[in-house]
């Protein structure tokens, strides 16, 4: 039972770290499609908790969901039951924190017992929603200060980019 609890969150753990720095982060910098889908205003809750046939939202949400289902497969030698629990904990998470646009609020009680485990709560979620610059990390709070930190180094590296490429291929930048 313990060996399943911690495959679990050794999934949620690894997935959340892997889809934040490999994925979200250069998406925002880099990419488009997660920005004009997941970060698109006023769309209802199925949209948001990828609930939907529309082809781009799902591809988002399955490129985000792609490191937890690679990193399942490791997980399932230790505990098959754990990787399971932690793959269904992380879809579950996905809908909960979409749960904001339905007027959902969280309990003061179970906030409380999200930030002393570091889980994000809807309403946390839903300000990375309002500001693409605020609230990263899929689960867990405390990969919000790195994802920012990975987000001003790639976007340095997009400048940089562009500062090249502006000069015919020739590097001017420091
Ligand atoms: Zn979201
Ligand atoms: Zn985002």
């Amino acid at each position: 039972m313990s060996e399943a609890i911690a495959v679990a969150l050794l999934l949620l753990l690894i997935g959340d770290l892997l889809s934040t720095f490999c994925y979200h982060v250069p998406e925002h910098v880099f990419g488009r499609l997660h920005l004009r889908t997941h970060h698109s205003a006023k769309k209802n809750f199925r949209h948001y908790a990828i609930l939907t046939f529309d082809a781009q939202v799902l591809l988002d949400g399955i490129l985000g969901a792609l490191p937890y289902l690679l990193v399942a497969p490791f997980l399932w030698w230790e505990s098959a039951p754990g990787a399971i629990a932690g793959l269904l904990l992380g879809l579950f998470h996905v809908w909960w924190r979409h749960t904001t646009s339905l007027g959902w609020q969280t309990p003061p009680f179970l906030a409380g017992l999200c930030q002393v485990a570091f889980i994000i709560t809807p309403e946390q979620h839903w300000q990375h929603h309002q500001n693409p610059y605020q609230g990263f990390g899929d689960i867990f709070t405390f990969f919000d200060r790195p994802a920012k930190a990975w987000l001003r180094c790639l976007r340095f590296v997009r400048l940089n980019l562009r500062y090249w490429r502006l000069s015919s291929g020739k590097w001017v930048g420091n």
